[in-house]
C-alpha cells in the first residue's frame, strides 16, 4: 500500500534535512524557519517542525509533510514524488495501488517509450532532418533536448501496443485516438516532436511542429479544429492542421504548471538569478544554442502563477522580449502586472529588427546574448514607448492622463519602495509632470489587490475584518502560555467561529499549527514582550468587538425611530452610550 511506502520513506528521510536541500533553514527554538518558497516574502514565516515532520507557512497557509513539499516544490504528482523520495531514501517501493499504477505509472512509461520511438524515427526521415537543419538547430541541441519525428498513421500506436501497452492507456496518454472509421490513429502526424519534461526530467507530453511540404495530406487530426489541445494555428499550416499541436492535458501533464526546457536550464537560471522568457520551443532551443542558457518557455499557454512561483525561487530578474508595436506593448503590460505580483525585477531585451529570439539567434548568434546582457528595465521601455522625444506636446491631455494613470497603477503594485521612488522619478522626467503631482495621484489610486491574477491558491488567508485579523494574531500568542489560553477561553465569544472550534480541539490541525507558531515566537521574543503584545491585542480586540456591537445598535436605533418604538430606542441608546464609555476606558 502507498501509505506504507510513505511511512517507510519518512523513517529514512528527515524533513529538515530534506527541505534544507532546497532552501536555507535557520534555527528557531526547536523548529526551523525560512523564507517561504511558496509565496514572496521578506521575513520568514515558513516553519519546519522536526517533531511533527511537517512544514507550515503562516503567510500563505502552505502546509504538509515531506511528500507534499516535494510535490508542490517540483510540481510533481503524488506517485512521481513518491518515486523520487523512495530513490533518495533507498527504500524499494512496495507497490503503488493498482489504481495509482494505472493512473500515473503507465503514463510515464508510455511517454518514455514514445520519446524513443520519435527519436529513432527522426534518424531515418530525411525531410524532417533537413527541416531541422534549415531552422539552424545543431545536432548537439537536437540530442540534448531529445527532438524526434512523428510519422503518423498508426505507427506509434502499433509500436506501443507491440511493446505491451494497452490501447486505452495509450489513448489516456493522449497519443492515439479513434477516428470516424473506428480505427486508432496517432495524435501526432508528420510533425517534428519536442518532448516536454517535468522538473525531474521525466517526459510527460509532447509538442509537434507541422513539417511543411507534405502538410495536410492524409492528416488524421480530429475533425474539430477548435480542440483545446490545439495551441495555435498560424500561417503555413495546412487547412485544419495547426502549426503547433500539444499533447492534451493528462494526469501527468498540466500545461499551466510545466515550463518547457526547465529541467535543462534551471541550474543556469539559478546561477544567473535571472531568466529570459521566450514564447515557444524553437525560441528556447535557438537561444540555448546561441549561449543564452538561462532561458525558459511555456507550452501553448500564457505565463501562470504556477510558472512564476517556480521561477521566483531561482531568479530575481525576468527578461522579456516583445515586439515593439502596440500589441507587443500590451502583452508587456499584462506580463508586467503578473510579474510584479511575484516581485520580479522585469527587463526587456530589444530584438532590433528581428521578429523573435529564434530568428535573432539564427541570423546573428552573438546578437541575442548581447541583447539579454543590455536589457533595459521594463519601465524605461514603457516610458520610451509612451513618451517618445519627438512627439512631446502633441498628444491630447486626456490621453496623457490615461497613460500616466495606467503606468502609476503599475508603479503602485511594486513591492519595493526604492523601486517605486525610482520609477516615479523616471515617469516625471519622461512625462514632464512633476514628481509631487505624480506622488499625489499615486496615493489617491485605489490599491489593487496583490493577488488578483494569482488565483485562489496564492491568496494569503485574508481576515474578514479588523476583529478577525486581531483574533488571528491573538490565537498565535495564546498558545505560548497556559494563562493566555485560559484568558482566551473566557473571551471566546469575541472570536470568529473557526477559532472557537480550535479551542474546543487544540490538538487538531490548526491547533498544531498554532503550537508550532507559538514555539517559534517563544524562541524569537522575550516573555514580557509577548505578554505585552498579548494584552495589547486583547484590548484592541475588545474595542473592535464593542464597535461592531455599536454599529448594529445604530441600525436598531434607526429602525426604532422609524417605527416610533420609544422603549427600544431608549434601551438601545443607553447601551450605545455605555459601550462608548467602555471603549474610551480601553483606549486610555
Ligand atoms: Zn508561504
Amino acid at each position: 500500500m502507498a501509505s506504507t511506502d510513505v511511512d517507510r520513506i519518512k523513517e529514512k528521510l528527515n524533513i529538515v534535512d530534506f527541505i534544507r536541500g532546497y532552501i536555507t533553514l535557520l534555527p528557531a527554538g526547536k523548529n526551523f524557519k525560512a523564507l517561504c518558497p511558496f509565496h514572496p516574502e521578506k521575513t520568514p514565516s515558513f516553519i519546519v517542525s522536526p517533531d511533527r515532520q511537517r512544514f507550515h507557512c503562516f503567510g500563505c497557509a502552505a502546509d504538509g509533510d515531506i511528500v507534499t513539499f516535494l510535490m508542490r516544490y517540483e510540481n510533481l504528482e503524488f506517485p512521481e514524488a513518491l518515486r523520487v523520495l523512495a530513490e533518495k531514501a533507498g527504500v524499494p517501493l512496495q507497490t503503488l495501488s493498482p489504481r495509482e499504477q494505472r493512473e500515473f505509472g503507465v503514463l510515464y512509461e508510455i511517454h518514455e517509450k514514445a520519446k524513443e520511438f520519435y527519436r529513432d524515427a527522426l534518424q531515418t526521415h530525411g525531410a524532417a532532418r533537413a527541416y531541422i537543419e534549415k531552422r539552424g538547430l545543431k545536432p548537439e541541441t537536437v540530442e540534448a533536448f531529445e527532438l524526434g519525428f512523428a510519422p503518423g498513421g498508426d505507427a506509434l500506436t502499433v509500436h506501443l501496443i507491440n511493446s505491451g501497452f494497452d490501447v486505452n492507456d495509450i489513448a489516456r496518454a493522449g497519443l492515439t485516438h479513434k477516428n470516424t472509421a473506428g480505427l486508432y490513429r496517432d495524435h501526432f502526424f508528420n510533425r517534428i516532436i519536442f518532448p516536454i519534461m517535468n522538473s525531474v526530467g521525466k517526459t510527460v507530453a509532447f509538442t509537434g511542429r507541422l513539417l511543411e511540404g507534405a502538410a495536410g495530406e492524409g492528416s488524421d487530426l480530429p475533425a474539430k479544429a477548435s480542440s483545446p489541445a490545439i495551441a495555435l494555428a498560424t500561417e503555413g499550416a495546412a487547412a485544419g492542421a495547426p502549426k503547433y499541436l500539444n499533447s492534451p492535458e493528462t494526469p501527468i501533464f498540466n500545461k499551466s504548471k510545466i515550463l518547457y526546457g526547465f529541467h535543462m536550464t534551471k541550474n543556469d537560471i539559478a546561477h544567473a538569478r535571472s531568466a529570459l522568457f521566450v514564447e515557444g520551443q524553437m525560441d528556447l532551443l535557438m537561444a540555448w544554442q546561441a549561449g543564452v542558457k538561462n532561458v525558459v518557455a511555456v507550452s501553448g499557454t500564457a505565463l501562470t502563477p504556477f510558472h512564476l512561483e517556480k521561477l521566483r525561487r531561482l531568479a530575481d530578474t525576468m527578461i522579456l522580449s516583445f515586439d515593439n508595436d502596440e500589441a507587443g506593448i500590451h502583452a508587456l503590460e499584462r506580463s508586467l502586472d503578473l510579474l510584479n505580483n511575484f516581485d520580479f525585477y522585469v527587463k526587456v531585451a530589444d530584438l532590433g529588427g528581428f521578429k523573435d529570439p529564434a530568428e535573432a539567434a539564427e541570423k546573428d548568434p552573438g546578437f541575442l546574448a548581447g541583447a539579454v546582457a543590455s536589457a533595459k528595465a521594463a519601465f524605461s521601455h514603457l516610458f520610451a514607448h509612451y513618451f517618445p522625444r519627438d512627439e512631446a506636446g502633441t498628444r491630447e491631455l486626456t490621453e496623457t492622463k490615461r497613460i500616466v494613470r495606467s503606468i502609476l497603477q503599475k508603479i503602485k503594485r511594486l513591492k519595493s519602495a526604492t523601486e517605486q521612488t525610482a520609477w516615479l522619478k523616471g515617469l516625471a522626467k519622461y512625462s514632464g509632470i512633476s514628481e509631487v503631482m505624480l506622488m499625489k495621484e499615486l496615493n489617491e489610486l485605489p490599491m489593487v489587490p496583490r493577488d488578483v491574477e494569482a488565483g485562489e491558491k496564492f491568496e494569503p488567508k485574508k481576515p474578514a475584518d479588523r476583529a478577525d485579523a486581531l483574533a488571528e494574531r491573538l490565537m498565535g500568542l495564546a498558545f505560548t502560555k497556559g494563562d493566555f489560553l485560559a484568558t482566551i477561553r473566557e473571551k471566546q465569544s469575541w472570536l470568529p467561529a473557526r477559532y472557537q472550534a480550535v479551542l474546543g480541539e487544540p490538538e487538531g490541525e490548526t491547533g498544531a499549527a498554532l503550537q508550532m507558531q507559538a514555539s517559534y515566537l517563544l524562541a524569537q521574543f522575550p516573555p514580557d514582550c509577548i505578554a505585552k503584545e498579548f494584552s495589547d491585542l486583547l484590548r484592541q480586540l475588545e474595542i473592535s468587538v464593542l464597535k461592531r456591537e455599536q454599529r448594529e445598535l445604530k441600525t436598531a436605533i434607526q429602525k426604532a425611530e422609524e417605527v416610533g418604538d420609544e422603549k427600544l430606542l431608549t434601551r438601545a441608546a443607553e447601551r450605545f452610550h455605555s459601550l462608548s464609555k467602555r471603549i474610551d476606558e480601553l483606549k486610555l
